[in-house]
């Protein structure tokens, strides 16, 4: 089996001899979680006494860490892999990051691709943006454009806890620091994810590196549909009474802060506000709650599910972002993701 991730198993195994962990909880996010039998193989086979329990539970992000599994099987060393740590969240178990950097450098008809296709859009002051796996890609990216003629910008993350040029689903604080400074962004990352939410928080243009599949992509027309179709479900929520506000019953999403802000606010503009908890959210547990006096909804656990998994729901399903639009009355800029 091609293994294409580093998942750090000389450190892991190391860690755990040197600590004497006896009983460690492996999580994995579901596209990772076919190489548990690589990881607990090669694990045992270095510290034979061990105990490893996988968990199955779907994570997304570091926000949502299996501490209730952890606690249960009452393990020593929680391993979370796929992500590093989020910056408003530390577990209370004792957790080891392993980012799963993906083993590969960029491809080189990649690059040229993409240096033709920045001199086509004109594109000379580059933002260079990744997800955790491409991190590592960055500078041999920048190195790159240096050498070809072009200004590559790496954003630096308001938090310590990211690295360079890091963005998450809903942190964009790489991209937002250096947008003045860019004719357009570049993004090294699979999927549609992460380069639509650089779109959201900029509204400049942004170039996808593909590694994955080896090509670029320009989603700037995609990321502005998206914007169209978030300002007419915000349009449908302006002239709302009543409000419910979803807070995040895992530990890395619960956001009490946030909801407190937002149905202060609400109860200024005269806004009936219920708020609600949820582990999980989706159509059937918002169904199954919805009244025909809820006007709209905000979702404070994970602001992309309005946009991502809920963004066809009956009724406006919003983003705390896009509530404090309507809040506060401005809809010159778009608020992404709070
Ligand atoms: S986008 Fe959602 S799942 Fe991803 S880190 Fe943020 S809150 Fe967690």
């Amino acid at each position: 089996m091609d293994i294409p991730y580093d998942f750090k198993l000389d450190y892991l195994s190391e860690t755990i001899s040197k600590n004497n962990y006896k009983r460690i909880l492996i999580q994995l996010p579901n596209g990772l979680k076919k190489y548990y039998k690589y990881i607990v193989d090669y694990l045992k086979k270095q510290n034979p006494h061990i105990e490893i329990i996988v968990s199955l539970s779907a994570t997304y992000g570091a926000c949502d860490i299996a501490e209730e599994h952890a606690r249960r099987i009452n393990a020593d060393l929680l391993v979370h892999i796929g992500h590093n740590m989020y910056p408003w969240y530390k577990p209370r178990i004792n957790t080891v990051f392993i980012e799963a950097k993906y083993k590969y450098s960029l491809s080189t008809s990649l690059l040229n691709n993409l240096i033709e296709y920045l001199k086509e859009i004109k594109c000379k002051n580059v933002g260079i943006l990744s997800v955790i796996q491409h991190s590592h890609n960055i500078s041999e990216l920048k190195n790159f454009l240096s050498i070809n003629g072009f200004n590559p910008i790496v954003g630096s993350p308001k938090y310590n806890v990211m690295v360079s040029g890091q963005v998450l689903g809903c942190e964009y604080s790489a991209a937002i620091g250096i947008k003045d400074k860019v004719d357009c962004f570049t993004i090294i990352s699979g999927g549609m994810f992460h380069a639509l939410g650089v779109y959201l928080a900029t509204t400049k243009r942004v170039v996808k590196i593909d590694p994955y599949e080896n090509r670029i992509v320009d989603i700037t027309e995609k990321g502005r549909r998206l914007l169209m179709k978030r300002y007419g479900v915000l349009m449908k929520a302006t002239d709302m009474k009543t409000l419910g506000i979803i807070d995040g019953g895992k530990p890395g999403q619960y956001r009490p802060w946030l909801v407190k802000v937002l149905s202060e606010k609400a109860r200024t503009k005269g806004i009936k506000t219920y708020i609600f908890i949820a582990d999980e959210l989706n159509k059937h547990i918002l169904r199954n709650i919805d009244l025909p006096e809820i006007d709209a909804y905000t979702i404070v656990s994970c602001p992309r599910l309005p946009i991502d998994d809920l963004y066809d729901y009956e009724k406006p399903v919003l983003t705390p972002g896009e509530t404090l639009m309507i809040l506060t009355g401005d809809m010159s800029r778009y608020i992404f993701p709070w």
